[in-house]
């Protein structure tokens, strides 16, 4: 578990993710961190270690990458895990029996299946709740909520909630607040800073930002929730490797620029798409008529490089523009250098079919990369003409 270096406090966004937890190396001044691939350190006496024991309780390439990512949520502490659903499913672990989840109603499917199918059936029930209308989340606060959980932006729909309202309302009745921040990645919103009580994150996407390495994150500024994750992290033991610590650490990085692009690139796409004859709604925080775009522009630095649209011709009229692009490579995930194109009723949201989760089936969803934006948007306009 990292904790944040006073040093790097006042440091700005890029400096502290170049430099927080990557001091050079004191034996052999090796400028980039090591991968540390040893699973046991030698003692100088029973019991007296330099801070590391055994691999899967602490690592000094993780021990990085947790000080690194903490200092850009500007959370005290942060820990890694093996991957975004790892980090969740230990964040879960905080609550007691009979407590529930509110979730969301736009949520990564995954999440979904986790909360819903996994924790659910050990007794800790969950309801969806609609995260724009406070008024009735005031109105039917379910007395047994021990969490409420939320993705903003989220996937696919890029709806987007304001963080320090909902967290004033569950901190009021008692409950913690638990923000993926996937989309947004801390370079655009630091929803600690804005009171939520944990900040998870599939370091998968952007945070890797390169479709390399698999990987989770969870940040807390709160002592006693921090102890319990890190807790649990050991005790469970979904920790990531070395060389997976490694790769999110030198993809954080270049975080700042990389967003930078994803977010000037995406609004190029969409004034593509918002006067395109073929679309019948385009889905991009920055419109001024998108669900939450007040929250967006209050609480987010810029937009993200995710785009979603509904197209006009239905479902299959939908899978084919998904197939007809060439940049745009038709695959799940996100949040990498590369453009990719999806259809998430059919790839990653079909575990929420049937439920409140589930997404219109004329929705495509871009993760925008950082290619040249004429060539992306060359590409889209010739894949929405074939259609
Ligand atoms: C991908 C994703 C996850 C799950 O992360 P994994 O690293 O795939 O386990 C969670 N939340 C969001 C928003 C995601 O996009």
């Amino acid at each position: 578990m990292g904790d944040i270096e006073q040093e790097h406090e006042l440091a700005g966004f890029s400096t502290r993710a170049i430099h927080a937890g990557q001091e050079p190396d004191p034996t052999t001044g090796a400028v980039v961190t090591p991968i540390s691939l040893s699973t046991t350190f030698a003692q100088d006496g029973v019991g007296n270690h330099k801070g590391f024991e055994y691999s899967r309780s602490g690592n000094p390439t993780r021990t990085a990458v947790d000080t690194q990512i903490a200092s850009l949520e500007e959370a005290r502490y942060g820990m890694s895990f093996a991957s975004g659903l790892a980090a969740e499913d230990n964040i879960l672990r905080v609550l007691k029996q009979g407590q529930r989840v509110l979730l969301g109603n736009d949520a990564y499917g995954g999440t979904f299946r986790l909360i819903a199918n996994v924790w659910s059936p050990m007794g800790y029930p969950w309801s969806a709740v609609d995260l724009t209308d406070l008024d009735g989340l005031r109105a039917n606060w379910p007395d047994d909520t021990g969490m409420i959980w939320l993705e903003t932006p989220t996937n696919p729909l890029l709806t987007c909630f304001d963080i320090e309202a909902i967290a004033a309302i569950a901190h009021e009745r008692g409950a913690i607040v638990v923000v993926d921040n996937t989309f947004a990645t801390p370079y655009l919103q630091q929803p600690i800073t804005l009171g939520a009580d944990i900040v998870v994150h599939s370091a998968t996407k952007y945070l890797g930002g390169h479709s390399d390495v698999v990987g989770g994150f969870v940040a807390t500024s709160n002592d006693e929730l921090a102890e319990k994750i890190a807790y649990t992290q050991n005790a469970a033991g979904a920790v990531p490797s070395p060389f997976d610590s490694y790769l999110v650490l030198r993809g954080v990085k270049t975080l700042a620029i990389r967003m930078d692009r994803h977010c000037q690139n995406a609004r190029a796409i969409v004034d593509l798409l918002v006067d395109h004859p073929a679309i019948e709604r385009v889905l991009y925080p920055q419109l001024p008529d998108h669900p939450g775009h007040e929250a967006a522009a209050k609480q987010m630095k810029d937009f993200g490089g995710m785009v979603s649209f509904q197209v006009k011709a239905g479902r299959d009229a939908a899978m084919r523009v998904a197939d007809a692009t060439s940049i745009f490579t038709l695959a799940e995930s996100l949040g990498a250098v590369e453009s990719l194109i999806e259809h998430p009723a059919a790839m990653t949201h079909m575990s929420a079919a049937g439920s409140p989760l589930e997404v219109p089936d004329n929705l495509v969803r871009l993760s925008v990369g950082i290619e040249d934006s004429h060539d992306l948007v060359d590409d889209l306009a010739q894949a929405l003409d074939s259609i």
